[in-house]
């Protein structure tokens, strides 16, 4: 079941939301090389709890931490660890907090260091294909609209859509109905009606498509080794343009004092 939410509910999302962004903004300050992704986690627990939220993606269905940090030919899903940051190292930090009862949901990818131009170019495309996607997240559209409009953004770049994983409700619960893929048929799926949040987040490979997990059952890779991005927002669907309730700004602006 789809849950519709109040005004006073999209305002608590808000709050979750704010909380991953700002979560994300701390965690850009630290994002160099030699630091390891663990460390990266734990700020962001800390962060998290010092701010009166609860990580959301801790224990859910037995995730081991608070982020997921996905480096290079990482999809998603990857578990923090002991790993150190090297230059020329794309790193896509997934984060859930709970403030309030609801779910904030929201990844970012960053660079580190000096990064080939044609993985910048990878970023680049997989952050304009989320832009493209929330456009079409109005009431009156469909889920197919959303999907479509993704996958045709980044296969016109020549990068392929992963399909195994995909964008979510989101609310009391961190996946709730309806799925929100990131590839599909103009007019197609359920339709989209205002209130509805969801969270939408395009998994784009360089290369092909095709994935595999690990045998420690969550870090998911391309199969061909290439790298591959994933930028995600949490949205409320409206009428004319959707509320995007998570927010890069804050997160780009400590980039840019970085450089
Ligand atoms: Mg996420
Ligand atoms: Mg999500």
């Amino acid at each position: 079941m789809i849950f519709i939410k109040s005004e006073e509910e999209v305002e608590l999302m808000r709050q979750s939301n704010l909380l991953v962004s700002r979560t994300h903004a701390m965690l850009a300050g630290e994002i160099r090389e030699g630091v390891s992704t663990s460390l990266l986690d734990k700020l962001a627990e800390e962060f998290i709890r010092d701010n009166g939220g609860i990580p959301g993606f801790l224990n859910y269905n037995g995730f081991p931490n608070t982020l997921c940090i996905s480096v290079n030919d990482v999809v998603v899903h990857g578990i923090p660890s002991g790993y150190m940051l090297k230059p020329g190292d794309i790193v896509s930090v997934d984060c859930g907090a709970i403030l309030n009862g609801f779910n904030g949901d929201s990844c970012y990818t960053f660079e580190v260091g000096e990064v080939k131009p044609e993985v910048k170019a990878l970023l680049k495309c997989t952050k304009e294909s989320l832009y493209i996607g929330i456009e079409q997240a109005i009431a009156g559209n469909t889920i197919g609209d959303i999907g479509s409009a993704v996958q045709k953004h980044a296969e016109s770049h020549g990068y392929s859509v992963v399909r195994e994983l995909v964008g979510h409700g989101i609310g009391r619960h961190l996946h709730e109905e309806p799925e929100v893929p990131n590839y599909g048929k103009k007019g197609k799926g359920i339709k989209l009606r205002e209130r509805m949040t969801i969270a939408i987040e395009p998994m784009i490979n360089m290369g092909r498509k095709d994935i595999y997990q690990e045998r420690d059952h969550w870090t998911i890779r391309t199969k061909d080794g290439k790298p591959s991005a994933h930028f995600e927002h949490t949205v409320v669907v409206r009428k004319d343009k959707a509320d995007i309730l998570s927010d890069f700004s804050i997160i780009e602006e400590v980039l840019k004092k970085k450089v």
